[in-house]
C-alpha cells in the first residue's frame, strides 16, 4: 500500500528545477529551485506553483 504524498512541482521561473515536497496538508509552502535558486510559492492543495518578488523576512520589526 502507497501512501505516499510526494509530489513534483516544477519551478514556475524557469521551468526546468524540480523540487519534491512531502504532505498532504493543504497549505502554501515557500520553497527553493534547485536550478535557478529563485523562490517560489508551491500551494499543495491545487498544485499550484507561484512566483514571488520579494521574500518575506519575517522577524524584522522596524
Ligand atoms: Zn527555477
Amino acid at each position: 500500500m502507497q501512501h505516499l504524498f510526494s509530489r513534483h512541482l516544477i519551478c514556475p521561473i524557469c521551468k526546468k528545477g524540480e523540487v519534491l515536497a512531502d504532505g498532504k496538508a493543504k497549505v502554501t509552502i515557500s520553497v527553493m529551485c534547485p536550478k535557478c535558486k529563485s523562490f517560489f510559492l508551491a500551494d499543495l492543495d491545487t498544485m499550484q506553483t507561484e512566483k514571488t518578488t520579494a521574500q518575506k523576512r519575517l522577524g524584522r520589526m522596524k
